[in-house]
């Protein structure tokens, strides 16, 4: 039996004790959720006829690079559109050519967006689209075959990330090893509000990042595409799309 919650913070989103991989439809939007009332990770999978379209043709292995390109820039736009839901803004007044508007803009400090190469650059361009004043760091991180552990080859990021919200772009959620460590890095450098965008989750991979944020005072949100079935003996998604990496920039 589940015991539902609504979210704490975002409207519309719901948590269940215990923590369970169990979906819930909830309208328009589905939600996995994951988190004992919002203490670890909140999970997001969006709903939308568009969304399910666009993913569809990006797992299709008919799908050529510059279509796949193409087709994940625009999901992660759609994603963005959610993942964006808490992003902070200020109350300002502006003067129409009728009256004065009450509205409201992004506040200080902009938000920092990074991409986990190298498949997280395929999302960028979505992101920045809607997002065009946010800052941009880059994070090289690649799995090792074999163990699939991730390594970092590459780290611009700010050192300070104090109180900042960070974007985390990576493509594929599979064992979780890439984002668990991608977001220890940021916590270590202060950002205090976290949502990684991944087009793709493996319950895996949801599963490990709730266990390694357990118990920590984090504020992290995972917005996500679809929820497969499970990963294979190689790390892959199953039934997912491949190797994101190849399919937006080929083998090299
Ligand atoms: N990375 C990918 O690119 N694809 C998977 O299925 C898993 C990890």
């Amino acid at each position: 039996m589940l015991n539902l919650s609504p979210c704490r913070d975002v409207t519309n989103w719901y948590c269940v004790t215990p923590v369970t991989l169990t979906t819930i439809m909830l309208g328009r939007v589905r939600i996995l959720a994951r988190c004992s009332y919002c203490e670890h990770v909140r999970t997001l999978i969006t709903e939308h006829p568009l969304i399910s379209h666009k993913l569809t043709a990006l797992r299709d292995e008919r799908t050529d690079s510059p279509t796949f390109r193409r087709l994940a820039d625009e999901l992660v736009t759609l994603l963005a559109y959610e993942a964006t839901r808490s992003i902070r803004v200020e109350a300002v007044t502006v003067q129409t050519p009728v009256a004065l508007a009450q509205g409201s803009r992004l506040s200080d400090p902009t938000p920092v967006v990074i991409p986990i190469l190298r498949a997280g650059l395929g999302m960028l361009d979505g992101m920045t689209r809607l997002l065009p004043t946010a800052e941009v760091g880059f994070l090289g991180m690649v799995r090792d075959h074999d163990t699939l552990q991730p390594t970092t080859y590459a780290d611009r990021i700010p050192g300070d990330l104090k109180g900042r919200q960070v974007f985390l772009l990576d493509p594929m959620l599979a064992t979780g090893g890439t984002l668990i460590a991608a977001i220890d890095l940021m916590l270590e450098r202060g950002a205090n509000q976290i949502t990684a965008i991944c087009l793709l989750s493996a319950p895996e991979g949801i599963a490990a990042v709730e266990v390694a944020l357990a118990g920590r005072d984090v504020d992290v949100t995972l917005v996500t595409a679809a929820v497969d079935e499970k990963l294979n003996e190689k790390g892959y998604i199953v039934p997912g799309l491949g190797d994101a990496g190849d399919r937006l920039f080929g083998v090299v």
